[in-house]
């Protein structure tokens, strides 16, 4: 099942073609549509294309710049996959490259497989003595995730919380979260400080980001995963059959992050002319974006909200995927506003009306500390992976190209204004790698760990200075 893909940047004058592109064609965008500036003074969208979609795109006389072919022999899993168990069942504790005095030059080897996954888990628990956790909702294959808890004595004093491996597709996401908590380990153990290329964290840096309480779930979707491993097939969604279509693989599986309750039911909340677009959400089993047969139906989207209601004073959570370059804030559905409180997604008034951008009808409220604080905690974040000196990432409202239904991020801040009584929590994604380049070489696999290490260290900073309760 295997498919020739080829990774693409898309050309148009102005970000409105861009959109149009967006609302009307069949592609995978990946996690979602992202617009730059071309060095032209246009704009450029990347997507994932079959031979067959460029050619037709071709035709209609729109510039198509090939990246890279998604699939070549350096980016398939038997050259970039690890084999076997580096971790012996846990026996051995990952180390990541901040802590080690060659620093980023040394090898990591492979990106881990999922039994690897969970014996890196397993090791830095027996190495550190950290506690780990069992999310209580076994996968459609019988999968029970394993998570980790570091800084922490008590349920109440955990406020950061990390997530990845949801998109199946987007190698290396756990990986990067499970070698940044074992240089937090590391460094704390020995006293040291962590060193990203050009950036350094000191000693009190690593203390300081431990203090805030990190919980972290580096695999939410094995099953997709492990299948993903199996047969490089980009696959993105997790494998549950329970809607799928007899006779089409592609049918098979939900995609997580459009299975949270956040206006999970596109076609009542959102305006009629931009529903079609599978970018959004999909009903439709075999679009890369099927949103299951309603909210919260998938184990793996539960999991991820039991552990919000088990550790209850998370006040920053990141949802770790690939790939773009950015680190995206609220909101995911349209615009944000400061001025009206009543345009906003609670009220049922403006069903149908959302999610139309740029122009001036509805927009999504948020007020403008919140907005300070996430804006500022972003643009710290992709400084500081900027620092390490291997390339650019943006800030950007996660809205960007096209609005989404039923993500991660938008969830986790939404849960405070429809339980008052929960903590606000301010929920972002962050996207490492190169444009749609979900399987990385070893090379660039090594340079993501790099760079979303320094990235989450900064995180934890801004979260521990702009405030944790
Ligand atoms: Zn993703």
């Amino acid at each position: 099942m295997a498919s020739k893909r080829l990774a693409v940047s898309i050309h148009a004058g102005s970000i409105e073609e861009l959109r149009e592109i967006v609302r009307t064609r069949p592609y995978d965008f990946g996690c979602r549509p992202r617009a730059t500036s071309t060095a032209e003074g246009g704009h450029a969208l990347a997507a994932l294309l079959t031979q067959k979609q460029y050619d037709e795109l071709k035709k209609d006389d729109t510039r198509v710049d090939i990246l890279s072919d998604g699939v070549s022999d350096d980016r398939s899993a038997q050259e970039t996959i690890g084999s076997g168990d580096r971790f012996h069942g846990g026996q051995r504790a990952p180390r990541g490259l901040g802590s080690r005095p060659d620093g980023v030059n040394h090898d990591l080897g492979g990106i881990m497989n999922v039994g690897e996954i969970n014996s890196a888990i397993k090791g830095l628990a027996r190495e550190y003595h950290i506690s780990t956790f069992c999310v209580p909702n076994k996968t459609y294959e019988g999968s029970s995730g394993l998570g980790g808890l570091v800084g922490g004595s008590c349920n109440d004093e955990y406020h950061v919380y990390f997530t990845a491996g949801v998109h199946a597709r987007e190698r290396g996401g756990p990986d990067n979260l499970i070698y940044f908590i074992a240089d937090l380990l590391y460094a704390q153990k020995h006293g040291t400080g962590l060193t990203y290329g050009a950036r350094s964290f000191s000693n009190a840096d690593v203390l300081r980001v431990l203090s805030t309480g990190i919980v972290f779930l580096p695999l939410v979707n094995p099953d997709g995963v492990r299948f993903d491993q199996q047969t490089d097939s980009l696959w993105r969604k997790n494998r549950n059959p329970a809607s799928a279509i007899p006779g089409d693989d592609f049918s098979i599986g939900v995609d997580i992050n459009r299975n949270y309750n956040f206006l999970w039911d596109f076609r009542l909340h959102f305006d009629p002319s931009i529903a079609n677009s599978i970018s959004l959400a999909s009903e439709d089993p075999s679009d890369e974006t099927f949103h299951g047969t309603t909210a919260f139906s998938e184990p793996e989207t539960r999991n991820v909200a039991w552990v919000f209601d088990t550790y209850p004073r998370i006040r920053w959570y990141v949802d770790i995927h690939s790939a773009a370059g950015d680190m995206l804030y609220s909101w995911g559905d349209d615009d944000d506003q400061g001025a009206d409180p009543t345009q906003n997604f609670l009220n049922p008034s403006w069903d149908g009306k959302r999610g139309v951008l740029g122009v001036n009808d509805y927009k999504e409220w948020i007020t403008q500390t919140d907005l300070g604080n996430i804006q500022t905690a972003a643009s710290r974040v992709t400084s500081a992976m900027v620092s390490v000196g291997g390339r650019s990432y943006t800030p950007e409202q996660a809205v960007g190209l096209y609005a989404t239904s039923g993500s991660s991020e938008d969830y986790a801040f939404s849960r405070f204004q429809v339980n008052p009584s929960l903590n606000k929590v301010y929920g972002f994604t962050m996207e490492f790698g190169h444009p749609t380049n979900f399987y990385p070489t070893k090379i660039e696999f090594q340079q993501n760990v790099i760079d979303t290490a320094a990235g989450f260290m900064e995180f934890c900073l801004a979260a521990a200075d702009i405030g944790l309760v």
